[in-house]
């Protein structure tokens, strides 16, 4: 069985999405927004904050890509491929690609350089979670992040273990017990 202790409660996370869209609105102003989301992950906190966008009167085109890491479900891998890929023209558009968790860097890198290569003039990353410490990729580093974790494994709000645990409201970590 599954148990989930609550890290971040569904008012933090709420307060801390919208102080983010805030801090976004002021460096995107007049550009022609596009929102990349990364699926499945970030589909909760990319839902949220695009509407908290919208207080901000930034109308961005929304549109999503899958990518997947070969390997264990709770480490994430040295390998990335895109499922799915961009469906809307990024070419000359301003960029906020939207991911869960940064850990090693690793997805977000190849999640950036495909938006680089589809012709993107700039490309800025919002992540809710950062594990400090866990980067590998000390280049890529996220311009807008909602909480710093511990280097613990979390679900909720989105994020899942095995596809199970997306439906909280708030942000926990799992652990196992048998
Ligand atoms: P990176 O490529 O930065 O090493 O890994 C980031 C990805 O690993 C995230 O998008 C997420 O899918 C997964 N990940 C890393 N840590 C966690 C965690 O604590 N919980 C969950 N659910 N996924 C995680
Ligand atoms: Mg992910």
């Amino acid at each position: 069985m599954d148990k989930v202790t609550e890290l971040y409660t569904a008012e933090e996370i709420s307060r801390r999405v919208k102080a983010m869209a805030s801090d976004i609105a002021v460096t995107v102003t007049d550009k022609e927004l596009v929102v990349v989301a990364l699926l499945n992950g970030s589909f909760i906190f990319a839902a949220d904050l695009i509407r908290d966008l919208s207080i901000h009167n930034l109308n961005p085109q929304v549109d999503f890509i899958t990518l997947a890491s070969y390997g264990s479900s709770t480490k994430s891998s040295g390998k990335i491929q895109a499922l799915k890929g961009l469906s809307i023209d990024v070419k000359n558009k301003y960029v906020l690609l939207v991911d869960d968790i940064l850990e090693s860097g690793r997805t977000l890198e190849f999640a950036r350089k495909m938006v680089f290569e589809a012709g993107a003039a700039d490309v800025s990353i919002a992540v809710l979670l950062e594990k400090p410490g866990k980067n590998t990729k000390p280049e890529l580093k996220a311009d807008f992040i909602g909480f710093k974790v511990p280097d613990l494994f979390v679900v909720g709000y989105g994020l899942d273990y095995a596809n199970r645990h997306r439906e909280l409201p708030y942000i926990g970590v799992l652990e196992h017990t048998e």
